[in-house]
């Protein structure tokens, strides 16, 4: 048995702890699994599409959502907001697909706070934290990734402890390591709570 709706799955972990790589990954090995796409006001970095990567808002035009009430839940992340669109959320899990959401702690606790007073956002929610193996090795990558200034570096590192803190928190903790480990890790997960979703659902047919 199918169940009718999809997984919402919230993926976090700091700033160049390996989100975009996995999101990219599951995706690529099932159509099924589509990510939201967030808006947010940090400029765009090189090689990122508007509306494949983020919707590039202007500020006053994210606080004018905010304040229609537009967002699943927002944060304010490294000075510029970021946000999670409830309708893009809401039409694709009605549609069956698995919507990853890559987003910070304060936007996971949100969803999680919510989930608890809404029984069907509970049923559908599977959260993961990506934990990075070391900060040397986060530092690394963020190097690697050569998008960011010194300056930025460092106040992501300082985040990224603050951030690692949150662990327990989530459903899941995956130490990174290469990505077709992440990877394999993951699918394991979704597919113990797709059968954990089908179980749910036959139960209440
Ligand atoms: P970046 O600027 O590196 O793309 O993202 C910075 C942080 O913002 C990351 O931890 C990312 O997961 C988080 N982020 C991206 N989109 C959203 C969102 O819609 N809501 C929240 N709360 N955080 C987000």
């Amino acid at each position: 048995m199918k169940p009718k709706e999809g997984l919402l799955i919230l993926l976090s972990s700091p700033s160049g702890g390996g989100k975009t790589t996995l999101c990219n990954r599951l995706m690529e090995a099932d159509p099924n699994v589509v990510r939201s796409v967030s808006c947010t006001t940090r400029p765009p970095r090189g090689n990122e599409t508007e509306g494949r990567d983020y919707y590039f808002l202007a500020r006053e035009d994210f606080e004018n959502r905010i304040a229609r009430g537009e967002f699943l839940e927002h944060a304010q992340v490294h000075g510029h907001y970021y946000g999670t669109l409830r309708k893009t959320v809401e039409e694709l899990l009605a549609a069956g697909r698995d919507v990853l959401l890559n987003i910070d702690v304060q936007g996971a606790a949100i969803i999680c706070k919510l989930a608890k007073a809404d029984p069907r956002l509970s049923r559908l929610l599977l959260s993961v934290f990506l934990m990075p193996p070391s900060l040397q090795l986060l530092e690394q990558r963020l190097r690697k990734r050569g998008t960011d200034d010194e300056g930025t570096i460092a106040r992501r590192l300082a985040e990224a402890k603050r951030e690692m803190a949150h662990w327990h928190e989530y459903d899941y903790v995956i130490v990174t390591g290469p990505i077709e480990g992440d990877y394999r890790r993951m699918r394991a997960i979704m597919d113990a709570e797709r059968c954990r979703l089908a179980r749910l659902s036959f139960k209440t047919e």
